[in-house]
């Protein structure tokens, strides 16, 4: 049985409203609401735990209820940042999950293909996607670059990613053991030395991070207009 975690406890700060980045709208609904739509389209998908800050735990329920949202399981608060968030969500996951996906809630880009291309990559262990870097990148320090990277290799890295239950609570367990704090979920499942495989991803994958980004998203989203 496959089971999902969306992390969306964040308040985001780097948006620079009052209302956390993923309550705001695109197109009608908010940006929550579309991410858990895209996701809820999974094939196999048995429910979704999804993690809000405790402020919201009440109020995205009866959003959540009201907008008929299908495959919701429960609404838990999140902590303080995304790992704690995600931690939480785990032991809400029913015993009986065999794979986890976790997707975050400012990413309403995705397709069920995606979904279910990470899922058979984490068969046996875990998986993410990405893209490969186009661009040439640098290190910087203080306006000035310090380096240049070879872009050689180098992805960026995107959500979904999939995992079995015991492999996602295994990772977690030891970062938080050893208090490793890490910005993904593979990133964990690498520091037990087990192999992570990447998927392509795709270009479309926004991450609503920004205002920018935000006015991206909506041109995305806003529907056609006739020529
Ligand atoms: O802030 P960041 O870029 O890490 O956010 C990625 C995802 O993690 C977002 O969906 C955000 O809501 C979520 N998050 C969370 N709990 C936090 C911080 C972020 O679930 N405390």
């Amino acid at each position: 049985m496959t089971y999902a975690i969306v992390p969306a406890g964040g308040l985001g700060t780097r948006m620079g409203s009052r209302r956390p980045k993923q309550y705001l709208r695109l197109g009608r609904v908010p940006i929550l609401v579309a991410t858990l739509r895209a996701l809820g389209r999974t094939r196999g998908l048995a429910g979704i735990v999804v993690a809000v800050p405790e402020a919201q735990v009440a109020e995205t329920r009866r959003l959540l209820a009201r907008l008929r949202v299908p495959r919701i399981l429960e609404v838990v608060a999140g902590g303080a940042d995304r790992q704690e968030s995600v931690w939480r969500a785990l032991q809400r996951i029913p015993e009986r999950a065999e794979r986890v996906v976790v997707h975050d809630a400012v990413r309403p880009f995705i397709d069920a293909a995606l979904v279910g291309r990470v899922l058979a990559a984490a068969a046996g262990g875990a998986a993410t996607c990405g893209i490969p870097v186009r661009e040439t990148v640098k290190r910087v320090r203080d306006g000035a670059i310090e380096a240049t990277i070879p872009r050689q290799g180098l992805w960026l890295t995107q959500t979904p990613q999939a995992f079995t239950r015991a492999l996602l609570w295994e990772a977690h367990d030891k970062a938080r053991r050893d208090g490793f704090a890490g910005t993904d979920d593979a990133m964990l499942v690498e520091r037990l030395g087990v192999t992570v495989a990447m998927v392509q991803g795709l270009g479309q994958n926004l991450k609503i991070t920004t205002p920018e980004d935000l006015q991206t998203a909506r041109a995305w989203a806003a529907p056609r207009r006739r020529g």
